[in-house]
């Protein structure tokens, strides 16, 4: 009697026993379709023991032995076998989240057989001379053997980008596979170019989640079969099975994006340095703002700092930033005389001018002076925003949406306001304002989808003459990685929101934002100004900005968050809970922590619960509870053991609950 154990993809902390006889030959690592209660489902193959804990009686056959692709992986297995342990995630959950959509269907559709394609057509323009910093990167991380982690800090317009590049080519040049991680690949079609541009006969395999699904197959088994040979994704790219790994990158590590949030709320950036000691690769985490916790780690040692301090092209400097005090200043529209001057030198100039207010919409709120009426959500604990261009309120949490009303809906006052201010507010201004200027904004109301970001950019790169963008006004999608020649100006308006906010990373998002889109100034040979207006311009914050002193601010902040117990001196995890009433989700909460005794746990604290500060969203009521320890294992072992509890809880049938390790969001 033959049988497999298998995983399938069920929020079950526990594997299944099958019968196998007569279906061919079995491996742990292939796919495997079994019946499940009265329908069928695809599993993972963990394990071939020799005899079940089931009567045979009870064990049922499976139906079919899946040998499309060759077996996954050991690695692979280990991959996910952390990432379960890690976030208490059952295995089967993560074994097949990490397949693409099409590997996992009782009945698929028809494959078609596959290849990677080569990268693309393209003039190699000849890669520049690195710079002697550039050199020293290079050579230290060439030169690593085994596992190897470097923390690569590089000014924006270092030359970053082509250190990944050369990188690359050493590992291709090794025979091995390359991984480069990015955020959010809408978001740097600029970088896919120039992978194409630089290899242009390498078969490269693009991965991330908005791929159509036979896309994301054909780029899965390119990379898992070998034939692709530069795998460039996002986060969901970190499980993709490559038999001949031999580099990492992480571009942008900062970058929030790299957490999955939700199902298993893994964080890709640390999934990749667990995989890179696994393997026993070099692994480069590259930023000009590191997250803290990875400073925090080049500090001590256990990752090699390496650093970019100048400008890669040998004209371009780091722009001059400065503030403007508008306590005591009559702004339009938010906009200081000095930032309209600026903009109006740029215009006489031709260069283009960036100006940054991270909040779309037209205003955060509609509001009537009559009777204190909001244009609340009806599903969130949140206002809705106006959309002046297309009359509409939308809330930004769960999309519901409404026409722009004419009157008060309570009291019937006509003389309704928008409150506040977004990118499409100030983008009117400054069309009424330079009525002469060609105004683009960008944000996730005109770039929805990844063709119209790349139109976006493609104007903003070579539109010339009456095509030439002159402004740009949008959210941090202008801030993220873009080269823009011709931008020699970058304002920022309605900064301080940030400063000040209740979540304490909210100061390290605001350093790492201005300084990535201070970043896009001055990038080739014009020189670049930045002007950040602020009612605090003493905020150790933005003096450090001014300097361009990222080492000096992560210090601050270091320093704070050592002294108040945060991470990274202190590791966390949340238990969320959401149900129709508040008061059936702070009991679920109440009772996970009854169901523990504090004198078992000595190393590990919980808080109290409480309502989260989204407290309702699409009509559900949500509470967490955060749970912090000043050791790692000790945090992981109560996990462990708390996660089975958790189960155990009884509670009204709507009530859903997860656990997140490393929360970024509170
Ligand atoms: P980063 O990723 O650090 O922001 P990039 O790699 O995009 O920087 O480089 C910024 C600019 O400098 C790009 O236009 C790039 O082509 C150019 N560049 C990079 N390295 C060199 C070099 N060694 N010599 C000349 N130009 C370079
Ligand atoms: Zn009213
Ligand atoms: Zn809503």
């Amino acid at each position: 009697m033959n049988i497999a154990r298998v995983a399938l993809d069920l929020p079950l902390h526990r594997l299944f026993d099958y019968l196998i006889d007569g279906l061919g030959p079995a491996e742990p690592g292939l796919r495997i379709r079994v019946p499940f209660g009265r329908s069928e489902k695809i599993g993972i193959i963990v394990s071939l023991p020799g005899h079940s804990d089931l009567a045979p009686e009870q064990l049922k056959p499976a139906l079919e032995i899946l040998a499309d692709t060759p077996p996954l992986p050991p690695d692979f297995f280990q991959l996910c076998e952390f990432a379960s342990s890690y976030y208490q995630a059952a295995l089967g959950e993560v074994l097949l989240q990490a397949l693409p959509p099409g590997l996992k269907k009782a009945s698929p559709a028809k494959r078609r057989n596959t290849k990677a394609k080569a990268a693309g057509k393209g003039v190699e323009p000849g890669p520049p001379r690195l710079t002697a910093e550039q050199e020293r990167v290079l050579a230290a991380v060439n030169h690593s053997s085994g596992y190897a982690p470097f923390l690569l800090h590089g000014v924006t317009g270092s030359g970053k980008t082509e250190v990944y590049l050369r990188l690359i080519t050493a590992a291709l040049e090794r025979g091995q596979q390359a991984l480069l991680l990015v955020p959010e690949i809408n978001l740097t079609p600029q970088l896919e170019a120039r992978i194409r541009q630089r290899f242009p006969s390498v078969p490269t395999a693009i991965l991330h989640s908005e791929l159509a699904e036979a896309a994301r197959e054909r780029e899965w088994k390119a990379a898992f079969l070998g034939q692709a040979r530069i795998i460039v994704g996002t986060r969901l790219a970190i499980f993709t099975p490559l038999p001949e790994l031999g580099l990492i990158v992480v571009d942008e590590e900062h970058d929030a994006s790299y957490k999955q949030q939700d199902g298993m709320r893994y964080s890709a950036r640390d999934l990749a340095i667990y995989r890179a000691s696994l393997g026993k690769l070099p692994i480069v985490l590259g930023s000009a703002t590191p997250s803290l916790e990875s400073w925090a780690h080049a500090q001590t040692g256990r990752y090699t700092l390496l650093s970019l301090e100048e400008r890669a092209v040998s004209a371009a400097r780091l722009p001059a930033i400065h503030l403007v005090d508008t306590r005591r200043m009559a702004l339009s529209e938010g906009v200081s005389p000095a930032l309209q001057d600026a903009i109006r030198k740029r215009l006489e100039a031709k260069e283009q001018s960036l100006i940054f207010l991270n909040r779309r919409g037209y205003a955060p709120v509609l509001g009537c002076t009559a009777c204190g009426w909001v244009s609340r959500c009806q599903r969130c604990a949140a206002n809705m925003v106006v959309h002046l261009k297309d009359q509409r309120l939308r809330c930004h949490h769960c999309g519901f949406e409404l026409r722009i009303p004419r009157a008060c809906p309570t009291c019937g006052n006509q003389d309704i306001h928008p409150f506040g201010r977004g990118t499409q507010r100030l983008e009117a201004w400054l069309t009424e304002t330079f009525p002469t200027a060609r105004i683009l904004r960008v944000d996730r109301d005109s770039a929805k989808s990844k063709k119209q970001w790349e139109a976006l950019l493609q104007q903003i790169h070579d539109g010339s003459g009456a095509e030439r963008v002159d402004i740009l006004v949008g959210t941090q999608m202008l801030a993220k990685g873009h080269d823009f020649p011709r931008l020699t100006l970058v304002g920022a308006v309605g900064a301080d929101a940030a400063l000040f906010a209740a979540d304490w990373r909210a100061p390290e998002r605001l350093f790492a934002q201005l300084m990535q889109v201070a970043g896009r100034a001055g990038r080739a040979e014009l020189p670049g100004e930045v002007i950040i207006q602020t009612e605090y311009p003493e905020h150790p914050l933005y003096a450090a900005l001014r300097a361009h002193d990222y080492p000096s601010y992560a210090a601050t902040l270091l320093t704070e968050r050592r002294q108040a117990g945060f991470p990274p001196y202190t590791f966390q995890a949340m238990l969320r809970a959401e149900a129709p009433q508040m008061a059936d989700a702070i009991d679920f909460l109440k009772a996970a922590v009854a169901l523990i005794l504090p004198e078992n746990h000595p190393e590990v604290l919980l808080y109290d619960p409480v309502p989260m500060r989204l407290s309702r969203l699409w009509s559900l009521e949500r509470a967490q509870l955060l749970v912090e320890s000043a050791s790692r294992p000790s945090l992981q072992a109560f996990l462990a053991t708390w996660r089975e509890g958790l189960e155990t809880i009884k509670s009204p049938s709507r009530l859903r609950w997860h656990l997140e390790v490393d929360p970024l969001e509170f």
